[in-house]
């Protein structure tokens, strides 16, 4: 059974070092989360599977790392600046400030009850910053909101460079910032987190059609990475709900421990961003008297060549939050097992691929140098084929090992013992977390059957 309560992820994660309260120490900041060894593993392992899928095993995408701090007239022209904002809410009595759309009446406070309470007023969601050592009306900028801008400015570099035709995809990994009213709900509304955004051009009139195809190979991914179908939902996003460069969105929903949300935004951006920015040049190009650096010169369009014309290409944007993908999987995995003996277990069924530990490598003895040595060198040997990280524990006690490998997820322990020493092909037992079924394996064996394993896994 999946996680029930939010509490049980929060104390797994911070017991088992996958997320902290970020600032910690100092009290802790609102908002800010850390990801401890297991974590940064988890997520790195996430990413993978997302630039794999994104722009590995496809051939129409290419990849992106733009810059965080960008010219502050990306996000006029973006919209960002006039229109990136939340409705926020003020309690006179009790102090709250809550977000307008999240609350269950706008005339009464969330937290108190007071009647006393704000007209909801629009709140821009972008963190301002300085850049450079002058502080004046002039040296400010945003941190990112989205990735995506940095794919918009970067569209005729990637299209100069590759020489791609319509329809082709720039996907791109990376931190954003929102200045979140009301952060909540663990790593799920955080100010910092990280997307996973592809940008997809088509010609226009074919966007819906490739908006419906992103939608469902999107979910597909999802489910790749464990999460159960039931637990999944569509919500078709209308009216004052759509962003402001949105002509149709699709949000998919998972079912986290505090309900329904989105994991994912599916969106119809149109030609809206390489439009807007196309007309920043039009309107303020090299030849008017602006500063050469204050707006884009760059026409973001590509040339039809059936139609021997240059058109704005319409963009669809999968645009996913990693850290709540990290929740999401996590949330699924998380399994409470009675078992025969009357105790119970805990254990995180993560897919393979996402495990930060693929394998725990135990010596039976701590104190038992020849076993401790040969439990090493299997370690290495397997640390070589590139799985990701294998673990040499010499705790000496292997059923607490396997207990803590379950709990984080580990999918397979191979314990060294006196028969690996003493016996010809020196045999280790394997053991696998779901099952908790053992089988004996010869050393040499080692590294086929955990490539086996992991490959036909992934199948
Ligand atoms: P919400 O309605 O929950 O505020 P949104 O519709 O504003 O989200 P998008 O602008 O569509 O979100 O961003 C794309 C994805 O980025 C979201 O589906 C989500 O996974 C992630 N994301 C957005 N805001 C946050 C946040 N504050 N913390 C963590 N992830 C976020």
């Amino acid at each position: 059974m999946p996680a029930k309560t939010m509490d049980e992820l929060v104390s797994l994660c911070k017991r088992r070092g996958f997320i902290f309260q970020g600032s910690e120490i100092y009290g802790g900041m609102q908002g800010a989360y850390d990801y401890g060894p297991l974590g940064v593993e988890l997520k790195n392992n996430l990413k993978d599977a997302w630039w794999r899928a994104m722009v590995y095993d496809r051939d129409d995408v290419e990849g992106l790392d733009a810059a965080i701090i960008q010219n502050k007239y990306v996000y006029k022209y973006s919209g960002h600046e006039d229109t990136f904002t939340d409705p926020m809410v003020d309690c006179h009595d009790c102090k709250a400030r809550m977000r307008a759309d999240h609350m269950k009446d706008i005339k009464v406070c969330d937290q108190c009850g007071s009647t006393k309470v704000t007209e909801p007023r629009d709140f821009n969601l972008m963190f301002k910053t300085n850049v450079g050592p002058m502080v004046n009306e002039e040296s400010y900028t945003y941190l990112r909101p989205e990735t995506a801008q940095g794919i918009f400015t970067n569209f005729k570099n990637v299209v100069d460079s590759t020489s791609r035709a319509l329809p082709f995809g720039i996907a791109q990994i990376g931190k954003s910032f929102r200045n979140e009213i009301t952060p909540r709900n663990f790593i799920f509304r955080v100010r910092e987190f990280e997307q996973m955004e592809l940008e997809f051009f088509c010609k226009p009139g074919e966007d819906e059609q490739w908006h419906d195809t992103w939608v469902k190979l999107r979910k597909q991914w999802w489910l790749d990475q464990g999460l159960a179908e039931e637990n999944i939902q569509f919500e078709y996003v209308t009216g004052d709900d759509l962003a402001h460069y949105s002509k149709a969105t699709v949000d998919i929903l998972y079912k986290f421990p505090h309900g329904y949300e989105e994991l994912e935004g599916v969106a119809n951006r149109t030609d809206y961003d390489l439009g807007s920015h196309t007309k920043a040049q039009e309107e303020f190009g090299l030849s008017a008297k602006v500063k050469k650096n204050e707006h884009s010169t760059t026409k973001l369009a590509v040339r039809d060549l059936e139609e021997n014309k240059n058109v704005v290409p319409f963009c669809i944007e999968p645009s996913a939050g990693l850290d709540r993908g990290v929740l999401a999987v996590l949330t699924e995995a998380y399994t409470e097992e009675e078992l025969e003996n009357g105790s119970s277990r805990i254990v995180l069924k993560l897919k393979p691929h996402l495990a930060p530990i693929k394998v725990a490598v135990l010596p039976l003895k701590k104190n038992k140098t020849e076993i401790v040595e040969a439990a090493k060198a299997i370690k290495n040997r397997l640390q070589k084929l590139g799985l990701g990280r294998i673990l040499f524990e010499n705790t000496g006690n292997v059923g607490k090992g396997y207990r803590r490998h379950d709990e984080v997820g580990t999918p397979l322990c191979i314990t060294v013992d006196f028969d690996t020493i003493e016996q010809e092909g020196a045999p280790v037992t394997v053991r696998h977390r779901d099952t908790m079924a053992q089988e004996v394996v010869n050393t040499a064996d080692l590294p086929s059957f955990i490539l086996n394993y992991f490959v036909n896994q992934e199948a």
